[in-house]
């Protein structure tokens, strides 16, 4: 079933008035893969009357008038991808495309569309009810940041979207408390894993430097980072406040993780697992295709990746659904129309991280002076891939599936390091998993480039490499590893790249096509290093390319197309 999306289905279902109007930047999604999708049912189990309005016209009020004002509150989400990520590149062009917008043409998603929707609401709704913001683009931007595309640090989106209350991280916890507590005219300012503006600091929270002096000061920008990256563990964190303007940013504390039963029973709640049928009616939604036949085994990420957004989103202790919930859901699947026996990825934000975590993390919290990855896998963390390989041979002997394929990305380190089960789970991936290619992301090959990402170095690599071409030859299969690269991060010249090049058409013997271009991701790192050239760890500074055809270059010195440039080679 799907939410209700226009005034006749809140009729048809017998409501005169919705408790909570959800607004969107994707178009409308029943899937488990997208968050609005996810925390509306959500919300509808716990009795909740809720509507969506999916990526609303803001040169009128027609489409965020459609449903009347809620009797609780509206909860605005720029979409599953940050706003202006999903509207430019890393070179800062427009995006013809959006996967999530019926047609596929990149023509309904605002710039900053979390601020423009809260504008289009308290334009056509005077004095409204509590506007929540959530998702990702309010997660990422809810203290002060550095935002790429205006090249500036900006306040939180709280501030700028003149909202009343910011979800954080995974928001499910915290939704429904705050249903609950507009419900009964109770104080939401005690909320786990939101943010509010406050008039004073709250005691017992950290000061972070305040919106001025981190926008004055690159130094105290940092200063400000490291705190705000330190306090998002749910076990440890402190509470953050920070002066913007005459007022405060308050960040209270992470919400608890969610126990496994609860994760799982956010996947027993039914979903349609396609668009609204009035969305399909104006076009082809492409994301639909990549989430249709996929599941989630589990959230969250411990890679640390320095330019990667997903840590300081979901976390970084890895939650997993139980077997038994995964099996479930793959029977669905194969209930749905069109279902032709495959599914089409089982994994998370890393493959196999599936089923295993340090035991230190799940009781004390994650670490804040050694990293689980980085530069070697820490020895408490023991990667164990003996849970996911039985899982995997479940799924596939199901009645009515005939592939089952693991299309997330895996940490080959992972595996290797894994002494008693990581052959045996590559073997099987590469017997039955893999659907002509494998995702690996080493990102670079450079040690020093590979020291300011957060990744490994490139002997498990090499390694890996072989030993998935020894597995594939057994196996008879046709099938290769594709390599995801990443062309000017900070710290990246041309000569890496060059380098770079040389090692992937020497070791690797391929020309690759999956070159990004290094985009600064709001609260990430790497957003930092960009934007301060220097490396936060160590205090050195760093060469960061600026250039618009600088970066592009770098990336074509790797895909064989580079324009001449007077700096090839230049040594940093
Ligand atoms: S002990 Fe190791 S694996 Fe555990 S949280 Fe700390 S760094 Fe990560």
């Amino acid at each position: 079933m799907y939410l209700p999306i226009t005034q006749n289905e809140v009729r048809k279902l017998g409501w005169d008035k919705l408790d909570i109007v959800l607004v969107t930047g994707d178009t409308y999604i029943d899937s488990p893969y997208i968050g609005v999708a996810v925390i509306g049912k959500l919300l509808a189990r716990h009795g909740y009357r809720v509507g969506i309005i999916a990526q609303p016209d803001v040169q009128s009020g027609k489409d965020i008038s459609r449903l009347g004002e809620p009797r609780l509150f509206w909860g605005v989400s720029g979409g599953s991808v940050d706003s202006m990520v999903a509207n430019y590149t890393a070179t800062k062009r427009k995006r013809r495309s959006d996967d999530y917008t019926p047609g596929g043409i990149n023509n309904r998603r605002p710039d900053r569309a979390v601020i423009a929707y809260s504008n289009l609401i308290r334009k056509h709704f005077k004095n409204t009810k509590p506007i929540v913001l959530g998702g990702i683009e309010a997660s990422l931007r809810r203290v002060a940041h550095y935002d790429y595309w205006s090249d500036s640090i900006r306040k939180s989106i709280l501030f700028d979207a003149k909202a009343d209350l910011l979800i954080y991280g995974m928001g499910e916890k915290a939704i429904v408390e705050i249903a609950e507590k507009l419900s009964s005219d109770k104080d939401t300012t005690d909320i786990t894993g939101t943010c509010y503006i406050a008039k004073e600091k709250k005691d017992g929270y950290l000061d972070l430097p305040s919106f001025d002096r981190v926008k004055s000061s690159k130094q105290a920008f940092a200063e400000m980072f490291k705190t705000f990256y330190e306090n998002n563990d749910p076990h440890t964190a402190k509470g953050l406040c920070q002066k913007q303007d005459t007022r405060y940013l308050v960040q209270n504390p992470p919400s608890p993780l969610l126990t496994q039963k609860e994760l799982d029973e956010l996947y027993e709640i039914g979903y349609e697992n396609e668009a609204h049928p009035s969305c399909r009616k104006q076009g082809k939604v492409k994301a639909v295709d990549t989430i249709r036949y996929s599941i989630t085994t589990h959230r969250g990420c411990y890679g640390e990746c320095n330019f990667c957004s997903i840590g300081v989103h979901q976390g970084q202790t890895v939650q997993w659904r139980s077997e038994k919930s995964i099996l479930n859901e793959a029977r669905r699947l194969t209930e749905l129309p069109g279902f032709k026996g495959n599914i089409m990825d089982v994994g998370g934000p890393t493959a196999n991280m599936y089923g295993f975590e340090c035991e230190k993390k799940l009781t004390k919290g994650v670490c804040r002076s050694k990293r689980c990855l980085y530069p070697r896998i820490c020895k408490h963390l023991k990667p164990d891939h003996s849970i996911q390989v039985p899982l995997l041979k479940k799924l596939r002997k199901l009645p009515g599936i005939k592939r089952v394929f693991v299309a997330s990305g895996l940490r080959h380190d992972m595996v290797l390091a894994d002494r008693k089960h990581g052959l045996s789970y590559l073997r099987e991936l590469v017997s039955h998993h893999v659907s002509g290619q494998m995702k690996i992301a080493p990102e670079h090959t450079e040690e020093r480039v590979l020291s300011t990402m957060g990744k490994p170095p490139t002997g498990s690599l090499l390694t890996f490499h072989e030993l998935f071409y020894k597995l594939t030859g057994k196996a008879k299969k046709k099938q290769y590893l594709t390599y995801y690269l990443i062309a000017a991060h900070p710290g990246c010249a041309e000569s890496d790249m060059y380098k770079l090049k040389e090692f992937i058409s020497d070791k690797l013997r391929i020309t690759p096509e999956q070159v990004q271009i290094f985009t600064p991701l709001p609260s990430t790192y790497s957003a930092l290093m960009y934007y301060t050239e220097h490396d936060p760890f160590t205090g050195k500074k760093l060469f960061v390319e600026k250039n618009i055809k600088g970066k592009q270059n770098q990336k074509l010195i790797v895909t064989g197309k580079e324009r001449r440039s007077s700096r090839s080679h230049r040594k940093h």
